[in-house]
């Protein structure tokens, strides 16, 4: 008899198959989805760290774990990576 805790995390295996399914195995920034993969949700609606601890309705995309951390530290906020991705640019020609 599975507890509450395995079925919360199998239906999280199976929210994130059908995402990578959904984007043709491609993650928002371009690049395959190799490995591990991570669950972005909306944190509007469950302020918790993990997806798999997410209501499941809130899920936005399957992601790279880097590119999923990479949002969540410029704040989500998309000028401050368009700014970055400029300076990148930049410095890194
Ligand atoms: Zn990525
Ligand atoms: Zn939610």
């Amino acid at each position: 008899m599975p507890n509450a805790h395995d079925e919360r995390q199998r239906q999280y295996v199976v929210r994130r198959a059908f995402l990578v399914l959904l984007q043709n195995g491609r993650c928002p920034c371009g690049d395959d989805l190799l490995g591990d993969v991570h669950i972005d949700h909306d944190h509007s609606c469950c302020d918790v760290d993990r997806a798999d601890r997410a209501c499941g309705k809130c899920d936005r995309a399957a992601m790279h774990p880097g590119c999923n951390s990479t949002i969540s530290r410029v704040q989500e906020n998309p000028r401050r990576l368009m700014a970055l991705a400029r300076y990148l640019d930049r410095v890194a020609a």
